[in-house]
């Protein structure tokens, strides 16, 4: 091959900007003034002495800011094509600071009828307690969804692919809608993570991430990250997650940026397991249906051509036979029964009395969450153990 041709293609120029798989990898590297530490240095002081009588630092008091947080949360921003980033305690610290700073009150949240648990309880107990007025929306339907935000709305909140049925929104079309309705959109992209999906790119004001998930990747730390596309937007957002003290800790961020570095890695190996996954699940007789935006079958299959740059390792699935659960989940090895998602190990979840067990009866229903609804977290081990051990479960469900 020759080689000047190939470094032509791969951009030698040394202007070029390096590819997000890069940037991920050498956020931080070799930027220690002091000592030139090839990984940036763990900062767990609290406080940061003011160089002379007032006059402060970069720093002062580590909720405010912390240096090794804000390599994580600029991190972030820079994959997911944002002007600013804030780490935050949790996932749910995330979305908590989100309303804070961008629905004024009583003001009208749009959220998907099928959204994260968590962020469901929150914002129905604000909606109760006259924070905010909750409408809740199928995202999936286009046409529905247009006439929702044209019938009036603050914020729209956005989760695609959605928990746990992998529905999808146009996020293009909706943040056209919501503008031109005067609303901000706000996506959770936890579960495509900036390697599969960058919503900013289609019109998204704001993002949020679970980092407890793929960004972090290794089930060892709760953190969450907000992304704003707009600097104005993004420092009122830090001002309120300052104020509500709801700031991710130093160490946790530290782990988290470590865990960034091989998101595409593992994003892009998870991926190839949940494949020969779908491949088992459509063709075994114990399955009544799978979920997955992969399938051709799946009815938005088309938009997540479009939309993402891969169809992610979460499935989910319905068994034929739903008092068939108990014996499934039990005779599992590889897989263990757990909540959460995105970490290197392979999970399997029950929705309904799991993630969405504070969610009512007839919103679980609405919200397409049946008792034979199972969903998989595919993590990084080798494919064929994977589906060997899953198969062997499928089996003996097969025969009872
Ligand atoms: C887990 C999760 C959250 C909440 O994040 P925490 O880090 O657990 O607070 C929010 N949204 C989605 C989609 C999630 O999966």
């Amino acid at each position: 091959m020759n080689s000047r041709t190939e470094s032509a293609d791969s951009g030698s120029d040394r202007s070029h900007c390096p590819r997000p798989a890069t940037r991920a990898v050498r956020a931080g590297i070799e930027t220690d003034p002091t000592h030139h530490a090839v990984t940036p240095p763990l900062y767990l002081s609290t406080s940061y002495a003011f160089t002379g009588f007032g006059e402060r630092g970069d720093y002062d008091y580590s909720r405010s800011g912390n240096p090794t947080r804000d390599l994580f949360a600029a991190a972030v921003a820079d994959l997911e094509g944002g002007a600013g980033g804030w780490v935050t305690a949790s996932g749910m610290g995330a979305i908590t600071t989100v309303l804070h700073a961008l629905l004024p009150a009583g003001g009208t949240l749009l959220a998907p009828a099928d959204c994260y648990g968590g962020s469901w309880r929150l914002f129905d107990a604000l909606a109760r307690t006259g924070r905010l007025q909750l409408r809740l929306v199928d995202f999936s339907d286009t046409e529905a969804a247009t006439a929702a935000i044209a019938a009036g709305a603050d914020v729209v909140w956005l989760e695609t692919p959605s928990n746990p049925l992998l529905r999808l929104a146009d996020i293009a079309v909706i943040a056209e809608a919501a503008h031109a309705a005067g609303a901000l959109v706000v996506a959770d992209n936890t579960f495509a993570s900036p390697v599969l999906q960058r919503p900013i790119e289609w019109g998204a004001d704001v993002v949020v991430h679970s980092a407890t998930k793929y960004l972090n990747g290794h089930s060892d730390v709760v953190a969450g990250v907000i992304v704003a596309a707009d600097a104005a937007v993004s420092e009122q957002l830090g001002w309120w997650a300052n104020t509500l003290g709801v700031t991710g800790g130093a160490f946790d961020s530290f782990l988290a940026l470590r865990g960034l570095r091989t998101l595409h890695l593992r994003v892009s190996a998870a991926q190839r397991g949940a494949r020969e996954i779908v491949e088992l699940l459509t063709s075994h007789p114990a399955v009544a249906k799978v979920h997955y935006p992969g399938l051709a079958s799946h009815p938005q299959h088309e938009l997540a051509v479009r939309q993402q740059d891969g169809f992610g390792a979460i499935v989910s699935f319905e068994l034929a036979d739903a008092d068939a659960v108990p014996t499934l989940v039990a005779g599992l090895e590889t897989f263990c029964l757990a909540e959460s998602l995105g970490g290197v190990e392979s999970l399997i979840s029950h929705p309904a009395t799991m993630t969405h067990a504070a969610m009512p009866a007839d919103l679980q229903a609405a919200a397409g969450i049946t008792a034979g609804l199972l969903r998989l977290s595919i993590g990084v081990e080798d494919p064929a153990d994977l589906v060997a051990d899953l198969r062997a479960a499928l089996d003996r469900v097969g025969i009872n």
